[in-house]
């Protein structure tokens, strides 16, 4: 099974220019899921403890949530600015098409916790870098990246300090 022929190309959206990844062929059909879940867990390093996963609203949440349960380790949101209903840590960045803020709740790491940051696309690395940077100011640290996705040609694992994985690279 290739779980490339299960993202779909559609071209100008959001916007003109864009060539959006759509994941919803692969959420669809329970061999592909199952597999990139198995695939990006096998990715995390065996050597160290994953505490919590972060998934990026709205798409980083499914793979994130399954990442999780195969690693053991807690699930934390990372959510779109208004979302979150404690106290919140913010930060905002720009990403292919627009400009956005991102939030955590301000107790959802412990000092020192290994976090993995997952979602389902790395294109510019905006969106990453500003989570990367919200779990160093709330005290956690950064293991690894992964995505299903990366798009090579925009260069987001560089804004990365942090090792990056895909299952696919375009
Ligand atoms: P960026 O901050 O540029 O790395 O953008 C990553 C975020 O935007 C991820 O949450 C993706 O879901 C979304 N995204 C950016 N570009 C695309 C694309 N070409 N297709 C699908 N999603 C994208």
């Amino acid at each position: 099974m290739n779980l490339q022929d299960f993202i779909r190309d559609i071209p100008d959206f959001p916007k003109a220019g864009v060539l959006f990844k759509d994941i919803t062929p692969l959420l669809s059909n329970h061999e592909a899921l199952i597999k990139c879940a198995d695939t990006l867990a096998g990715y995390c390093p065996s050597d160290i403890k994953i505490d919590k996963v972060i998934g990026i609203e709205a798409r980083g949440f499914i793979l994130g949530g399954m990442i999780a349960e195969r690693l053991g380790a807690g699930f934390i949101p990372v959510r779109k600015k208004g979302k979150l209903p404690y106290e919140v840590v913010s930060k905002s960045y720009g990403l292919e098409y627009g400009q956005d803020t991102l939030e955590i709740h301000i107790d959802a790491i412990k000092p020192g916790e290994h976090i993995l940051i997952h979602d389902d696309v790395l294109a510019t690395g905006g969106t990453a870098q500003a989570v990367y940077q919200l779990i160093e100011e709330v005290g956690g640290i950064v293991v690894q990246c992964n995505f299903i996705m990366e798009l090579d040609f925009l260069n987001g694992r560089d804004k990365l300090n942090a090792p990056v994985v895909s299952v696919l690279n375009y």
